[in-house]
């Protein structure tokens, strides 16, 4: 067991996966580990938004570094935005707080109809001037539209000029009936635990004063390109959980990320990884092999190229300018005008990284700096993947909302005939286009057909 490692490198020998080249997070020394199969269950991207629900440890590096070594990206653009969070408070926030989907059971979405009463106080507000957006527009599933559907709403309404609280990036998510009919004392047995933490987080008693929620960046659909064993497109190379791309299609609708960490973990890899080692005969490797040598290498001039610079913008001034540019650009909505200006504000962020970026203290000691610095570097190029992937997927699809291809009364409208595919992506090389591979999706027993909650 190594704990506080960082891989920073896939080690690839005759095709095969044979080891990984990690950082040791305390000392900062640089090891090697030679293996007959790796398995990465690294986890998802979404903090490529800087802002996110997602632990702030959540990157893309090892995925992204083993994509670099051959292994096929799926999908990045899919992404889950949460329609139940705590809004945005400041510009120096690092993270974002989920509030449980579950408060949605019970608590009821709404803004003001008019403009001018989006700064009174909630309870300023008579009932008929209240939009219960969601129960107006999905009669049959109301407030508890799945995810996508409820973050889109709750975007259109801000977007309408009738958000609350700072900057109007907020909707109201109200107990006060749900009190009323049930009691105080259910919704607290219900809920208490999320009612202080929210009244911790915000100073407001969500028992007097409907919360207020905003979406967030939630989950990662897409990730490595794996088969049915699990297996990259690099032999030996097992991606599990969030980092891959599989079970949750564009939109992880209600299904449980965890159920699949699960499966993955216990029910395929045993088998799969069995099978995998006892079909394929390995030579004997060691952390003497060039192969190893060269990425040991590659993972020490990086690290000492971070060092170098010693610039003027710290590691999280791009990493938060990149998140704004992901955000605003490939969010929630999408459109090919903003995504081709993305594709040129990353190169020119990217840039800029390398030239001017302050990564203080040394590598042989705890250097949080220094490790953010490696994610921030990986994520300035999967951005941009992302952005590739979501301007040439010209519909719109689960979490993939492009604003282009809606239907009249803006619901989400995929291309069956042109887009049923899976956009397997291959790294190509430094500075050169990444080549896009088209996994046909074909659907026997189940047919496809279209989500309504009207
Ligand atoms: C706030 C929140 C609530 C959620 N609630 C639910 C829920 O109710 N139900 C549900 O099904 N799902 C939920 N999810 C989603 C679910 O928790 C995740 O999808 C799931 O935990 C992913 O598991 P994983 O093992 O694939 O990755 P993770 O749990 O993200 O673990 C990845 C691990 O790899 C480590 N790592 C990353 N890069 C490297 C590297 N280069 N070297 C070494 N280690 C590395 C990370 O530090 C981390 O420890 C929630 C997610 C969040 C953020």
């Amino acid at each position: 067991m190594y704990e506080r490692h960082e891989m920073l490198e896939l080690v690839v020998i005759d095709g095969k996966a044979r080891g990984i080249v990690v950082r040791d997070m305390v000392t900062g020394e640089i090891e090697s580990h030679a293996a007959d199969a790796v398995i990465l269950a690294t986890g998802g991207y979404g903090n490529v938004f800087y802002l996110s629900t997602n632990a702030k440890g959540c990157n893309v590096t090892a995925t992204w570094r083993a994509h670099k070594k051959g292994a096929a990206f799926a999908n990045p653009c899919f992404t889950q935005i949460h329609p139940t969070c705590i809004p945005v408070a400041g510009e120096y926030q690092s993270k974002l707080t989920l509030m449980s989907e579950s408060l949605r059971n019970d608590g009821r979405v709404w803004v003001p109809k008019k403009k001018e009463d989006c700064s009174k106080e909630p309870s300023q507000i008579a009932e008929e001037d209240r939009d219960y957006y969601l129960e107006r527009k999905y009669p049959s599933y109301g407030n508890l539209s799945p995810r996508d559907i409820a973050s889109r709403a709750a975007k259109e309404a801000c977007d309408d000029g009738r958000g609350v609280g700072p900057g109007g990036l907020g909707v109201y998510l109200d107990f006060a009936d749900a009190i009323n009919r049930l009691g105080k004392a259910a919704i607290e047995e219900r809920y208490g635990n999320l009612f202080e933490m929210y009244q911790r987080i915000t100073d407001e008693d969500p028992y007097t004063r409907p919360m207020r929620i905003y979406p967030a960046v939630h989950y990662t659909m897409g990730g490595l390109w794996v088969d049915y064993n699990l297996m990259s497109t690099i032999q030996g190379l097992h991606v599990l959980g969030e980092a891959n791309f599989s079970d949750h299609g564009a939109n992880r609708l209600g299904a449980s990320a965890l159920m699949q960490g699960l499966a993955d973990g216990y029910f395929v890899i045993p088998y799969t990884i069995g099978d995998y080692l006892a079909n394929n005969k390995l030579e004997k490797v060691t952390t003497e092999h060039p192969e190893f040598v060269a990425a040991r290498t590659a993972v020490e001039e990086r690290t000492k190229k971070l060092l170098s610079i010693n610039g003027s913008r710290t590691v999280d001034s791009f990493h938060r300018e990149l998140g704004k540019i992901m955000w605003d650009k490939c969010g929630m909505a999408r459109d090919a005008a903003g995504l081709k200006e993305a594709l040129v504000q990353i190169p020119r962020l990217r840039a800029e990284f390398w030239r001017n970026v302050k990564v203080p203290g040394t590598g042989a000691e705890l250097n949080q700096s220094l490790e953010k610095a490696g994610r921030v570097a990986d994520f300035l190029e999967f951005g941009e993947l992302m952005c590739l992937d979501a301007l040439q997927r010209e519909e719109s699809c689960g979490g993939h909302f492009r604003t282009e291809y809606q239907t009249e009364d803006g619901e989400a409208l995929r291309n069956d005939e042109k887009f049923a595919y899976v956009a397997a992506w291959e790294y190509a090389g430094e500075g050169k286009p990444p080549v896009l591979n088209k996994e046909p999706l074909e659907f026997e027993n189940v047919h496809l057909s279209t989500r309504s909650y009207k």
